[in-house]
């Protein structure tokens, strides 16, 4: 045995403690990092060592510097935004797929990482009931499956002209969102080659959902001035109230104009696993691509996103292209992973799908998606009792939104109030008990609550509930 596989061994075993006391004892850290501005970064040495280090010195510094700048998101007390969850069957993939270091960028750089890709997409598409016709592949992120989605919807409107000759002759296309769609969009919009001026951002109803009457509207205005309405980003569960865009009624929008329909479903899209929420995708059918995380709240790790569409020629078409060095004996057999997007490398990530997804079984996981949402109804219950909170919004699966108003200051005005509630959520991250974090709908300042930690449970709700409570009359 050589001397480097027994010193990993020994490492990898004190590590794999490490991984397992941190487990157990990841609630004794502050939530949210204490650290001030730069506090890291001059503790690191300002240039690489001459000589190689020991581990033992590496892993202490580890401890000693990096720690303390971490935020810990695999608290049960992290609430804030939305989770990027993780399970201990997903670390023990990650294990594997670092040790293996593989690139399944085509299927010879290693077949097993394409097609279990290919059947973990399958297992989801059939247990979110998308449509049976779509074809799945795993996406660093959302923001880049929305912008493989943007730039398609560009190259099969433009007959893949864009991609051979550049914008001459295309140069009107118009996207649309509602206005509280992920800021992702716009970023693919820019990178896409439309300019940011040409993303209508339409306006939202009192549920904070896309008003369909507008967006008709604006196309319809568009089309009279010269525009081409090209792409549609309607959102499942927007970032800031987890509001839910109509989607059957945008689809008869989009059809009728042969527009394309991108479905940003991110966050929120765990939840079709879950029968009883299959309504919000009603009309997918007559949409072209769909895109969630299970990065978040499917207790898998950072990174990985499943990206669906309905035309998968389109997608290829769109992104494939073979220089020499990439031709391999199986292409036009197989499905090359490469030609599926933006990167040419690409991690086994289907790796820990299989071990999530087969370590919970779909029981399991329904029963930890409908326990989070369990939680968030009975903290509503509570807001809703309280006579100095008020929900914001209607609770939305998993996200709380409401707002400190004591009940002897009800004529406070939105700016005394948004003070109190800044100060509020301030004093509450700093404490390093909980993390939360804030929208602002209309001009009023929001604290969220998302509950969907892998191993939150009730006390650690009822806990937070009562130190905000605490919190919050310290202030005053
Ligand atoms: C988190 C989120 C995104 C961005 O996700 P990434 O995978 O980090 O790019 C996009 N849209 C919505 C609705 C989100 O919640």
């Amino acid at each position: 045995m050589s001397s480097e596989s027994e010193k990993f061994r020994k490492y990898a075993h004190q590590f794999v403690d490490w991984m397992a006391d941190y487990m157990d004892n990841v609630e004794q850290y502050p939530v949210k990092s204490q650290v001030a501005p730069r506090e890291i970064y001059h503790q690191i040495e300002s240039r690489i060592p001459d000589e190689g280090e020991r581990i033992e010195d590496i892993f202490e510094d580890f401890r000693k510097i990096i720690i303390p700048g971490i935020t810990h998101w695999q608290s049960p007390n992290f609430f804030a935004y939305f989770q990027a969850n993780t399970s201990s069957p997903s670390i023990l993939a990650e294990m594997l797929m670092a040790t293996l270091g593989v690139q399944g960028m085509k299927w010879d750089t290693s077949p097993a990482s394409t097609e279990l890709e290919e059947r973990m997409m399958e297992w989801l598409r059939d247990a979110m009931a998308l449509p049976k016709g779509w074809t799945g592949v795993i996406q660093d992120t959302a923001s880049t499956a929305t912008l493989a989605s943007i730039i398609t919807a560009r190259e099969q409107k433009s007959d893949y002209q864009v991609n051979t000759k550049g914008f001459e002759g295309f140069t009107n296309f118009r996207v649309y969102c509602s206005e509280q769609t992920h800021s992702s969009i716009e970023k693919g919009v820019k990178i896409a080659g439309f300019g940011k001026d040409n993303l209508v951002k339409v306006p939202t109803d009192d549920t904070l959902a896309m008003d369909t009457d507008l967006l008709l509207e604006y196309i319809n205005m568009d089309i009279a001035k010269g525009y081409h309405p090209l792409c549609v980003v309607a959102a499942i569960g927007t970032t800031g109230t987890m509001a839910m865009d109509p989607l059957k009624r945008i689809t008869k929008i989009t059809k009728k104009h042969n527009i394309w329909l991108h479905v940003d479903a991110a966050y929120a899209g765990s939840a079709l696993l879950l029968p009883e929420y299959q309504h919000l995708i009603n009309g997918l059918e007559n949409a072209d691509s769909f895109v969630f995380n299970p990065h978040k709240w499917l207790f898998t790790n950072f990174d990985c996103s499943a990206y669906f569409v309905k035309d998968k020629d389109a997608l290829v078409n769109t992104f494939a292209i073979l220089p020499e060095y990439l031709k391999t004996k199986t292409d036009g057999l197989v499905a090359n992973h490469c030609d599926w997007g933006i990167p040419l490398g690409r991690r086994f990530r289907s790796l820990k799908l299989w071990f999530v997804l087969r370590h919970y079984g779909l029981k399991g996981l329904q029963e930890k998606l409908r326990f989070h949402i369990e939680l968030a109804e009975w903290l509503k219950d509570e807001i809703v009792k309280s006579p100095d909170f008020e929900m914001a919004v209607p609770r939305s699966m998993n996200l709380l939104c409401f707002y400190y108003k004591p009940s002897h200051l009800k004529n406070i005005s939105i700016e005394k109030q948004n003070m109190l509630n800044e100060k509020l959520l301030n004093n509450l991250n700093s404490s390093g008990e909980i993390y939360l974090t804030h929208t602002k709908i209309n001009d009023v300042f929001i604290l969220r609550i998302s509950i969907g930690q892998t191993n939150v449970r009730h006390t650690h709700i009822s806990k937070a509930w009562r130190f905000i409570q605490e919190m919050a009359k310290g202030i005053l």
